[in-house]
């Protein structure tokens, strides 16, 4: 039995690169006819497995005008589609949803002077995307890009974020969190407590308050949550559709 993929749902991609970052963490590139997306939403990726499409999100690494498609992914060992993401190699087939999702993208964040990014893990990726448009540089004065990670091997995309540095060294800032190795320049403790502590305001040299910062928080649950209670005790409010607030998130699962 073969299975139907509707190709106005879906596009069949071919892959150009499967780049490893780390053990298991890699970046999936892929050539695919798709509908323009926003900087900040996701695609879903899909493989036929045991006779069935599988597919899951993934947000976009590359600016909505930027080909190949970029996507990065971790592994989760005993998962359904990612073993199986890992395992293509260049011109083989992937199927990409023909339109992108999601509302974590710049126009649904409110008016602020300061820009913070918190992401954990691969969460960093719709970050890129965004940075990588000039809508943040034109509406937030500072921008600070926090990615928290377990290794420093999991610092993907270094050469972006210095990109990044480079052309606007007054208004970004670049900080690593690296919980289970010492890291020279990172800080050795999770996003929420280098929050709670002061340490990321300090270095930063702002301060995380509701008069002139909108926060934006991608990847783990549970770092999202922690960090949306600790911004709350600050008096930052959650964004929402009727009730314009401070903080906008995504969970990845
Ligand atoms: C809006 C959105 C965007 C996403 N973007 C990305 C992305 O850019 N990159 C990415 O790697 N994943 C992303 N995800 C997660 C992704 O869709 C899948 O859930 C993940 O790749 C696991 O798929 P799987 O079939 O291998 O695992 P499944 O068999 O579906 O198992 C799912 C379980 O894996 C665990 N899990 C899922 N994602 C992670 C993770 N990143 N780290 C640790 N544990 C995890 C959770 O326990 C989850 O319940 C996103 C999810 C959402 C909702």
């Amino acid at each position: 039995m073969s299975v139907t993929v509707d190709p106005k749902k879906w596009s069949e991609g071919r892959v150009v690169e499967l780049y490893p970052w780390a053990e298991r963490l890699y970046s999936l590139r892929v050539e695919a006819d798709i509908e323009p997306f926003q900087a900040g939403q996701f695609g879903r990726l899909a493989l036929v497995i045991d006779n069935e499409l599988v597919s899951r999100p993934y947000s976009f690494v590359n600016a909505p005008e930027e080909r190949p498609l970029d996507f990065c992914f971790i592994v989760i060992p005993d998962g359904t589609l990612t073993p199986r993401l890992a395992s293509l190699r260049p011109s083989d087939r992937v199927w990409v949803a023909r339109k992108g999702a999601g509302f974590f993208v710049l126009n649904q964040v409110p008016e602020g002077k300061h820009l913070w990014m918190l992401a954990t893990g691969t969460a960093l990726g719709p970050f890129l995307s965004i940075l990588k448009t000039p809508e943040p540089w034109q509406r937030f004065e500072k921008i600070v890009l926090v990615h928290g990670v377990r290794t420093r091997a999991e610092l993907a995309y270094q050469e972006t974020i210095q990109h990044f540095r480079q052309a606007h060294p007054d208004q970004f800032q670049f900080f690593a969190s690296v919980t289970r190795e010492i890291c020279p320049n990172a800080f050795h403790s999770r996003i929420p407590q280098a929050i709670e502590s002061g340490a990321l305001e300090q270095l930063a040299g702002i301060k995380l308050m509701p008069e002139d910062s909108q926060v934006m928080i991608c990847g783990n649950p549970a770092m999202v949550k922690e960090t949306v209670a600790l911004l709350k005790s600050r008096g930052l409010t959650e964004n929402l559709r009727k009730q314009p607030g401070q903080i906008t998130t995504e969970r990845y699962w």
